[in-house]
């Protein structure tokens, strides 16, 4: 077994689409990045390449390829799986935290699980999504940007 941590962080800005756990989440703001900006997507990407020892994401999909300019975040997901994959990994449980102070996920949360567990090819119980606000306090209370944190654990092929 390998356990792995991921964690990713992006500007709140307007004029950009809100997009977490492949769901498009009606809001003022979006989150601002190279590609769609899509925090827990990428957090676990971080924690797939981190269980695997593989590097990180900007080292995969770097922002100065053209071809992750916008790009569904899913698709890197499925790019980063790939990889795990052909490692000799498979999914146990990927556990994410999502840290905004608004807009309220609890709606979106579980289109976010289905859409993960879709992506990774398990099923949604090995999928957990939460989320979470930080009080007002700091970069994720003033709503300047949001961030997220995941674990997950890999079990040998
Ligand atoms: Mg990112």
């Amino acid at each position: 077994m390998r356990i792995g941590f991921g964690y990713d962080a992006h500007r709140l800005v307007s004029g950009r689409d809100l997009i977490l756990g492949g769901v498009k989440i009606p809001f003022a703001l979006g989150s601002e990045g190279h590609s769609d900006a899509d925090v827990p997507l990428h957090a676990l990407c971080d924690a797939l390449l981190g269980a695997c020892a593989l590097g990180d994401i900007g080292t995969h999909f770097p922002d100065t390829d053209l071809r992750w300019r916008g790009a569904d975040s899913r698709v890197i997901l499925a790019e980063t799986y790939a990889k795990v994959a052909a490692a000799g990994y498979a999914l146990g449980n990927a556990d994410i935290t999502i840290v905004a102070q608004s807009p309220k996920l609890a709606p979106y949360i579980a289109q976010m699980r289905k859409n993960i567990a879709q992506m990774l090819d398990c099923d949604v119980s090995q999928i957990s999504v939460k989320a979470t606000t930080e009080e007002k306090m700091g970069f994720t209370g003033s709503g300047e940007g949001l961030s997220s944190y995941a674990v997950v654990l890999l079990e040998a092929i």
